[in-house]
């Protein structure tokens, strides 16, 4: 058998590879911009950073060459969503009013991958800040799947799916308010945790609603984003809402077995909650069909299933599409042409230069969202709308706490159907509904990730969702790689991918 081509190494081989010295920084470096260079037209990359991404690389190897003890990603490729600030590349959140915007200092998330000795080859294209489900809210165009190049990789994180589908790069940063690391992955074929809120900082991290944001890793597989998530959890005083726990050693305990625990049957005496509510009407039948066969095979690794009930999982899309957007109307009111990025050329006095700015800046869904949250906060409407949404934002995470007394973790459907044609959804309702599944972990501030689970209709992937609970990240990873040592859905490549 031939060697992998290097695009085709996990992080974990790629890794493998730099430490025995049969490759280096610098030629997966080449080998990644080369291929991002030839697949440009899937829309990944809204900047890429040759020099940076070349100088940091050979300063991997120089590291490695002085035989100093290196991390598991020093040297390897990876790429931001562009909703992260970065100090020598620009920053937009895909939106036209950041347009020339360079922060003057790194995200925490950023910071801690370069000090892992990670090599950033640019930033990656998204919904516009962060809104939307399918990337095509981006300002500056569509990205799009690999597996399908007319349809929708997902979103918001739909570029950093498409990045590591593509195999442009190895892993790549995404974050999820409500389920925008999640639903891409599972739409591309690849793997992404969405940890605990609290468990990565949010400072660089370009808000969108500062209740709901978590950063997260994307890679080919579990152990991969369990590499990049040890690097990028932990305390950080300079997001208020950063979490002091401790960062449990994730890489090592995936190989540790549970207790009780066979060769046969890995996940003996787990127990996974299959909630009524996530296989009812609105998912179409292939998705059924391929996340039943993974509880299957979750069932033959030893785990049990247990039946639980999450009865409001519908309110969940009425009381995300309040919270979120009250938030984000608060959030992006500093976008108004005086400190950041677009101002508008002509005007009159300064609130038309706002006015003007903010109109010319925001693409149509932004503005949706600005108004629909300046709506829900405003006085008369607050306690029918934004007050109510709050309680029942606690009641969902109650609802998860019931569940939790019966199952370890919780698995489900990521999104109700496959990725549709991109342009094909033009009521913005309809496309909020297909978020039912993603919200309610967003809203309980739970970790949730997706994992590959088989191909449905037009052969194109399913993701299976598993939920834990609080600072349980290191159960999904164990479970999601355990699936993955039985099965092969994680390696398979789009295909016609050349
Ligand atoms: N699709 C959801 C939205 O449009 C989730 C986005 C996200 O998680 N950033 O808000």
């Amino acid at each position: 058998m031939s060697a992998p081509a290097l695009h085709d190494l996990t992080l974990a081989q790629a890794s493998a590879q730099l430490a025995s010295g049969q490759t280096t920084s610098e030629a997966l470096t080449r080998h990644a911009l080369a291929r991002i260079d030839a697949h440009a037209h899937l829309g990944a990359f809204l900047h890429i950073d040759t020099d940076g991404a070349l100088s940091a690389a050979r300063a991997a190897d120089a590291r490695r060459a002085a035989g100093q003890a290196l991390g598991a990603l020093d040297g390897l490729p990876i790429a931001h969503k562009d909703i992260f600030v970065t100090q020598g590349q620009p920053t937009t959140a895909a939106s036209k009013i950041l347009t020339g915007y360079q922060s003057p200092f790194d995200a925490t998330v950023v910071a801690k991958l370069k000090a892992a000795g990670a090599v950033s080859v640019g930033k990656l294209n998204c919904d516009e800040f962060a809104m939307g489900g399918s990337n095509e809210n981006s300002a500056y165009g569509v990205a799009r799947n690999p597996w399908d190049t007319q349809r929708i990789p997902g979103g918001s994180s739909g570029a950093s799916a498409v990045a590591v589908a593509a195999r442009l790069v190895g892993a790549t940063t995404g974050t999820d308010t409500g389920g925008s690391i999640r639903q891409p992955a599972a739409l591309t074929g690849i793997t992404g945790i969405k940890p605990t809120y609290g468990r990565c900082s949010r400072y660089g991290m370009i808000a969108f609603a500062s209740s709901l944001d978590q950063a997260g890793p994307m890679a080919r597989n579990a152990e991969d984003c369990a590499l990049l998530l040890q690097a990028m959890s932990g305390f950080d005083e300079r997001d208020a809402t950063s979490a002091q726990q401790a960062v449990p050693d994730w890489v090592g305990s995936l190989k540790a077995p549970r207790a009780g625990a066979t060769a046969a049957q890995p996940l003996a005496g787990l127990r996974v909650g299959v909630p009524k509510e996530f296989f009812g009407a609105g998912v179409s039948a292939d998705v059924l069909e391929a996340t039943r066969a993974a509880l299957a095979q979750l069932q033959q690794l030893g785990a049990t299933l247990v039946d639980v009930s999450l009865p409001r999982t519908e309110l969940s899309i009425p009381v995300y599409y309040i919270i979120a957007p009250a938030e984000a109307s608060s959030n992006l009111s500093r976008f108004d042409g005086v400190k950041f990025g677009h101002r508008a050329k002509q005007y009159g006095d300064l609130a038309d230069m706002y006015r003007k700015t903010r109109a010319e800046g925001f693409g149509p869904e932004v503005k949706r969202r600005i108004m629909i949250g300046t709506y829900v906060l405003s006085h008369g409407y607050y306690d029918a709308y934004y007050l109510q949404a709050q309680k029942l934002r606690r009641m969902i995470a109650d609802d998860f706490q019931a569940a939790f007394k019966a199952c370890d973790v919780i698995a489900g459907p990521v999104a109700p159907t496959v990725a549709r044609p991109i342009g094909s959804q033009t009521d913005p309702v309809a496309e909020y509904l297909a978020d039912i599944f993603t919200l309610p972990a967003s809203l309980a501030g739970l970790p949730g990730m997706s994992v590959p689970a088989g191909l449905g209709d037009h052969g194109l992937p399913v993701g299976l969702q598993l939920i834990g609970n609080y600072w349980q990240e290191g159960a999904l990873l164990h479970t999601a790689h355990a699936f993955q040592q039985a099965t092969d859905w994680h390696q398979r490549a789009p295909q016609g991918l050349s």
